[in-house]
C-alpha cells in the first residue's frame, strides 16, 4: 500500500511514498549489521567528530526541517524551531556526559577474593529498530539518535507514516553530514506492517514511542530483546485552594491545550479542590473560547474522529460539556476546544488517553482526594501541581506516581529529553538517563593469580 503523506491543515496529499519491502529491510538488517561493527570500533573521539558534523548539517537545514514539520504534522513553525533548538544543545549536552562516560573499577573484598579485581564495561546495544512518531517528529526522534550514534549503535529508522516525509529528511540530514558512514542509519519507510516485520526481525533492540495499544503488540511480537518504550500518558492537573489563580489559569489552560492536544505529557485530566473550582470555571470558560484561533490541526481524520468517540463516550459514562465537542467547519482535522466537567472519575477520559484538544475537570473535596484521583489510572507520565504552598507541593510531588512532575508549571522537558520517562504503564525507559537507555554493560571479574581459590578443590 503506497503511503501518502497528507498536510493535515489543508487535507492536501503533499507525497506519496512506496514502503520497503520486506526483502529490502532484511538487507538494511545485514547491512546495519556489518556497518556497526566498525562503528563501535571508532574512537569515541571519531565518533564525537561525525556527531559534531550532524550538528553543524541541522543547523544549517533548521528553516526546512521547521517547514516540513509545520507541512506535515501541522505544528507551529515557532514551536519546532525551538525544538530544534534544544536538540542542537543537545548534541553539547550528551557529548559531554559521553566523554565522561568510563569503564567501572567496582570494588571487591579482598579478604574474601584476594588478589582479585572487577571491572565494569560497557558496549553499544547494536542495531535498533527506532518506530518513529509524528508529534514532535524531529524532536522524538533526535532524542533517541543522538545517544544511540553516540555510543556506538546502528539504527533502523521507520518514521511514522504521518511523518515520512519529515523522517526521510532526517536521514538525508545525518547521511549528508561530512564523514557519516554508509549504513548506520537507514530510514525504512512504511506503516504499522512495517513496523511490525521490523520489530520481529533480527535487530538488537527496539525503541517505541507511540500509543499504549501498539505498545503491547510489540511486547506481544518483539520476543526476547531490550526494549524502550514511551507509551501514552494521561497527565493531571492538581490544583489546590491556595494556588494563585491567575497564574494557574494561564498556565493549566496552555498546558492542556499545547498542540491541540497533540502532546503525551499535556494536562489531560484537572482535578480542583472545591473552594475555588467555581472561580476558576467561569474564567476558564473564557479563557478556552479565545483559543479557537490558536489550534492547529489534527493529524488525520481517523485522529479527529478518534477524538470525537472518545468525547461522546466521556458524556455517556458522566460528564457535562461545557464548551466545544464538535469538529471546526473547515478544511483541514481542526476540532473546537474542549472542557468536559466530570460527574466522576470512572469515565473514558480517565481511563484512556484523549489525543486531542480535551481537558476533563473533576471538582474533589480536597487535595487528598485529588491525588488519589489522579494516581488512579494505568498511566503515569506527568502530574502537575499548582500551589503557593511550595512545602506542601514538594510533598505532592513525592506522592505522585508519574516520571516527572511540575510545580506551577507544566509541560516543560529537561535538555534533549533527559530523564524524561512515564511510571506504570507509560514506559519501559531501560535506564534512567538517556545515554544510558543504548549501552550494555558486562562485567568483568578477574583473579589475578596462579593460586587456587581456597574453596577450589
Ligand atoms: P501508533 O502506534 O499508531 O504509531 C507509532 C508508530 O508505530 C508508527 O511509526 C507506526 O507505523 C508504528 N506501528 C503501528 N503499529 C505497529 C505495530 N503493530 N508494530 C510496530 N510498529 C507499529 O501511535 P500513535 O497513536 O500515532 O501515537 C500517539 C501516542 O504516542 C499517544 O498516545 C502519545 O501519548 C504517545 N507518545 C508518547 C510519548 C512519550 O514520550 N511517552 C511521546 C510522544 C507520543
Amino acid at each position: 500500500m503506497i503511503i501518502e503523506s497528507i498536510n493535515p491543515a489543508t487535507e492536501e496529499i503533499i507525497a506519496r511514498f512506496t514502503p520497503t519491502s520486506s526483502e529490502d529491510i532484511d538487507s538494511a538488517i545485514k547491512r546495519a549489521k556489518q556497518a556497526q561493527k566498525q562503528w563501535q570500533d571508532k574512537t569515541k573521539s571519531e565518533r564525537i567528530s561525525i556527531l559534531m558534523n550532524i550538528k553543524e548539517n541541522i543547523i544549517k537545514h533548521k528553516k526546512e526541517i521547521a517547514a516540513a514539520v509545520n507541512e506535515e504534522c501541522g505544528f507551529d513553525l515557532n514551536e519546532t524551531e525551538d525544538g530544534i533548538l534544544d536538540i542542537i544543545d543537545g548534541f553539547d549536552y550528551y557529548i559531554d556526559i559521553y566523554k565522561k562516560k568510563n569503564n567501572i573499577d567496582f570494588p571487591i573484598d579482598k579478604d574474601v577474593f584476594p588478589e582479585s579485581d572487577a571491572e565494569i564495561r560497557f558496549y553499544p546495544l547494536g542495531v535498533i529498530a527506532q518506530i518513529g512518531i509524528w508529534n514532535y517528529p524531529f524532536w522524538q526522534t533526535m532524542i533517541t539518535v543522538i545517544p544511540a550514534l553516540l555510543t556506538g549503535n546502528a539504527i533502523l529508522y521507520k518514521p511514522s507514516e504521518h511523518s515520512t516525509k519529515v523522517g526521510l529528511l532526517i536521514a538525508d540530514i545525518i547521511n549528508n553530514s561530512k564523514d557519516m558512514p554508509k549504513d548506520i542509519f537507514i530510514p525504512i519507510i512504511g506503516g504499522a506492517e512495517q513496523g511490525s516485520y521490523l520489530i520481529k526481525s533480527d535487530v538488537d533492540a527496539i525503541v517505541y514511542t507511540g500509543n499504549i495499544k501498539t505498545g503491547h503488540e510489540i511486547i506481544k511480537n518483539a520476543g526476547i530483546k531490550p526494549l524502550i518504550l514511551e507509551l501514552s500518558g494521561n497527565d493531571s492537573a492538581i490544583i489546590c485552594s491556595d494556588c494563585d489563580i491567575d497564574q494557574t489559569l494561564a498556565g493549566v489552560i496552555s498546558g492542556a491545550f499545547l498542540h491541540s492536544g497533540e502532546v503525551c505529557d499535556r494536562i489531560k485530566r484537572i482535578y480542583i479542590v472545591k473552594d475555588i473550582a467555581e472561580k476558576f470555571l467561569e474564567r476558564a470558560i473564557e479563557k478556552i473560547k479565545a483559543l479557537n484561533e490558536q489550534i492547529t490541526p489534527l493529524i488525520s481524520a481517523d485522529a479527529l474522529q478518534k477524538v470525537d468517540n472518545q468525547i461522546k463516550k466521556t458524556i455517556e459514562d458522566g460528564a457535562e460539556l461545557l464548551i466545544g465537542g464538535k469538529r471546526i467547519n473547515k478544511k483541514g482535522f481542526y476540532y473546537e476546544p474542549t472542557l468536559l466537567k466530570l460527574k466522576h472519575n470512572d469515565v473514558e477520559s480517565v481511563k484512556n488517553e484523549i489525543f486531542g484538544p480535551v481537558v476533563s475537570l473533576l471538582v474533589v473535596e480536597d487535595e487528598n482526594k485529588a491525588m488519589k484521583y489522579a494516581n488512579s489510572i494505568r498511566y503515569g507520565l506527568g502530574t502537575s501541581i499548582w500551589t503557593q504552598n511550595f512545602e506542601k507541593a514538594k510533598k505532592i510531588a513525592d506522592k505522585a506516581e508519574s516520571g516527572m512532575v511540575w510545580i506551577n508549571d507544566s509541560n516543560i522537558p529537561l535538555i534533549c529529553g533527559e530523564y524524561f520517562q512515564g511510571w506504570k504503564s507509560t514506559s519501559i525507559p531501560n535506564a534512567s538517563d538517556r545515554l544510558s537507555m543504548f549501552l550494555k554493560k558486562k562485567c568483568i571479574i578477574s583473579f589475578n593469580s596462579d593460586e587456587k581459590r581456597d574453596w577450589w578443590n
